[in-house]
């Protein structure tokens, strides 16, 4: 596909204006200046540079109380998705209460599923129900409804149970060849997703990848449940108590997620067999059952190693289980027509260019992490920019915040927003900043396209970090700078279908923090106000860095962006093949380390002259040539915005027909996939072939071809 800044030709730098020109460019100047003021606003509204700081305000107005305050808001009651009218209501209240006075509630029709009261799990010995687990964990007072996977398919079946890891490949090639009894049973299996200790030991991976892999294994249902061995060092087994005592994950925590939405349901393209979640409480019971029988998986190799029921008794022997017990699980819920309900609120821009910044509203549970911490600082960045507009400030280009719903059911609310309004993303949308877990450990992360990278790194810059180890210590200073491939939540959605630039950050637990009971009951305000984030500092500290990155890309008239950042990422990306030993000279990728170093003296030379025009002052002697009406800072902002248009992929990648970013795959804000996932993902089963063929080389290729011929119009 191609796009206007791309196929039209880009103004190029004018020429210098002779006295008369610039005489009557000074005239006509006054006569713009005039009608823009006019049009933009009312004297008081121009605001004198030395009476107004809008970063000042950004970072003075965010407060500890008020993002308490939201959150005690947000986790007091049931917000599932398809449950969300009355908080959307309450956020579009709030919004225009902080002066977003344009806030709307944009409703869409779908279907989501609710857990019916029939679905249960139930260890049989013989026909006799032996033990049944309990699928509660949360204050069902508040409205909060029994633990469920989201769009796991209906059914009622029962069979011999199996332990299975982690349900890797690896994890079912290692009990094949130990020969342990897979068809027509149910598998046990850990997730792998939330914890940093896992990450860590490369043990991560998403919960519907285990189901596929227990499916093409011949499994017949899996329950799912997170073992305290993911918690690394703060486990009861080491002396930590557990939620609400301490920081350790509380056993009855039943951990939740969703497999995808109504579309993917209706297109087939979800696990065939029922999945169910189990506390670790229950899985205690459940896998004790199998003490001594089968394989020890203390015997199956590194991955097997990191248990952490054997403080309670469990061998992790892998089964199958002993002769007359049996699991059954029936899996029930229904599809219901529902309506989900983002908030969208906007502060029109001078130009018809969109800055957007969104979280999501819906939660699992009470939610205090995931994503209420997101949402209380999404308020505070939504009240400071208020306070800024109380001052008579305009931003240069339009802000629309969003409060979308559904993101744990694949996004269905930002897919659907999205979906509505494609063609005026693809045309206008500068940047998408998501965050999902604003505050939730000290671990801070960023996830990005690397034309945002200069706005995430000014924000960190300016921002104190809450947890220094000197005085002084900036946000960025701690972290230490290493961006990683975008995607996350909501940003998969504005990636993905049109290819917008985006940023997804928060901070996390590092190992060793408090366990955040992510998609639990336990999820809830008083584990953030005691162990998540005391202090509510880094709530505080997102929001500040949410408000800074949306003023650097809505503020400056030439686009605060650089090509060259991205020709060092695919650089870095590239060497990281490398070191991973990915690299095979089966594939010559040395075509593209070629073209990416010919692109980054195209990009160096292109942001320059970018950077030219930012220096230039704008007086009124200069102002037709120099200032906001020059059609050489449009054109610049043009190519800017067109250029992570180019890695739209038509087909989309894989089969998935909205995944059209070549870079980037989708990826829940815990994991980061390599980009260039096409490739990485055939010299990782080492096929060149598909390397060297597939539309992922050939696209990434073209675009270069074409952004480098691109950047060489502005070579002189
Ligand atoms: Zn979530």
């Amino acid at each position: 596909m191609k796009l206007d800044a791309f196929s039209q030709p880009i103004p190029l730098r004018p020429k210098s204006p002779r006295t008369l020109r610039r005489w009557s460019a000074f005239i006509i100047g006054i006569l713009v200046l005039f009608s823009y003021y006019c049009y933009w606003g009312t004297a008081p509204r121009i605001v004198a540079p030395s009476t107004f700081d809008l970063h000042q305000t950004l970072i003075s107005v965010p407060s500890y109380e008020h993002v308490r305050n939201w959150s005690a808001y947000y986790t007091s009651e049931t917000h599932v998705a398809g449950q969300g009218w009355k908080q959307a209501q309450w956020t579009q209240a709030k919004w225009k209460e902080f002066g977003v006075t344009n806030t709307t509630i944009s409703s869409h029709n779908t279907q989501l599923p609710l857990p019916t009261n029939n679905q249960r799990i139930i260890l049989l010995e013989n026909d006799r129900v032996f033990y049944e687990p309990s699928l509660v964990d949360a204050n069902t007072s508040a409205g909060f409804i029994p633990a469920y996977f989201g769009f796991s398919v209906n059914a009622n079946i029962s069979g011999s149970y199996v332990f299975c890891n982690f349900g890797s490949e690896e994890d079912f090639e290692t009990l094949a060849q130990h020969n342990v009894s897979l068809a027509g049973n149910i598998g046990i299996i850990k997730l792998g997703n939330a914890s940093p200790y896992v990450r860590e030991k490369n043990l991560s991976i998403f919960r519907a990848l285990s189901v596929i892999n227990a499916e093409r294994a011949g499994l017949i249902g899996v329950v799912l449940y997170t073992d305290p061995g993911n918690d690394g060092p703060i486990t009861e087994g080491n002396g930590y108590k557990t939620f609400p005592a301490g920081p350790a994950r509380p056993l009855e925590a039943i951990e939740r997620g969703g497999f995808g939405n109504i579309e993917d349901e209706n297109r087939d393209a979800l696990p065939k067999i029922p999945c169910i979640p189990m506390s670790s409480f229950d899985a205690i019971q459940l896998l004790s059952m199998l003490n001594g029988h089968g394989p020890s998986a203390k015997k199956l190799g590194d991955r097997w190693q990191e248990g952490g029921l054997e403080y309670y008794g469990v061998d992790y022997n892998v089964g199958p289980s002993p002769p007359g017990f049996s699991l059954r699980i029936i899996n029930d819920a229904d599809i219901l027509d529902t309506q989900v309900h983002n908030v969208i609120g906007t502060i029109p821009g001078k130009t018809d260019e969109l800055v957007i910044v969104g979280n999501h509203r819906d939660a699992w549970g009470p939610g205090a992490g995931d994503p209420g911490s997101g949402s209380a600082a999404l308020n505070e960045v939504v009240r400071s920019f208020g306070v800024a507009l109380q001052q008579g400030w305009r931003p240069e280009r339009t802000i629309i915040f969003a409060s979308f719903e559904g993101e744990e059911f694949a996004q269905i609310g930002s897919l659907l927003w999205v979906t509505k309004h494609v063609d005026w993303l693809r045309t206008s949308a500068v940047a998408y900043l998501n965050v999902v877990v604003a505050a939730s450990g000290s671990h801070f992360h960023a996830k990005a396209s690397p034309l945002l990278y200069s706005a995430i790194r000014s924000a960190t810059d300016l921002i104190l970090s809450p947890n220094q180890s000197s005085a002084g210590q900036s946000v960025r200073d701690v972290w230490g700078g290493n961006i990683t491939p975008a995607g996350s939540g909501d940003a998969n959605r504005f990636m993905s279908i049109p290819c917008v630039s985006t940023v997804d950050f928060g901070f996390s637990p590092a190992v060793g923090e408090p366990v955040f009971p992510y998609h639990t009951g336990f999820d809830n305000f008083e584990w953030m106000d005691r162990f998540g984030d005391p202090g509510w500092k880094y709530h505080v500290t997102s929001a500040k860095l949410w408000s800074l990155m949306a003023a650097h890309l809505a503020e400056p008239s030439v686009l605060n962006m650089s090509v060259t950042d991205y020709a060092l990422a695919f650089q870095g990306w590239l060497e990281e093949f490398k070191t991973r030993d990915l690299w095979s000279p089966e594939v010559d990728l040395k075509v593209m380390i070629d073209l990416v170093e010919r692109l980054s003296r195209a990009a160096n030379r292109f942001d320059s002259f970018a950077r030219s025009l930012k220096e230039s002052q704008c007086t009124l002697w200069n102002f037709w040539t120099k200032c906001g009406q020059n059609p050489a800072i449009s054109g610049v902002n043009k190519v800017y915005i067109a250029f992570e248009r180019q890695f739209y992929y038509e087909p989309g990648l894989d089969g998935h027909t909205d995944h059209h970013h070549v870079l980037f795959t989708p990826s829940a804000w815990h994991n980061t996939p390599l980009a260039m996932p096409g490739l990485s993902k055939s010299l990782q089963k080492g096929d060149w072939k598909n390397a060297q063929v597939r539309p992922l080389f050939a696209d990434i290729y073209r675009v270069m071809v074409l952004t480098k011929t691109e950047m060489e119009r502005y070579n002189n």
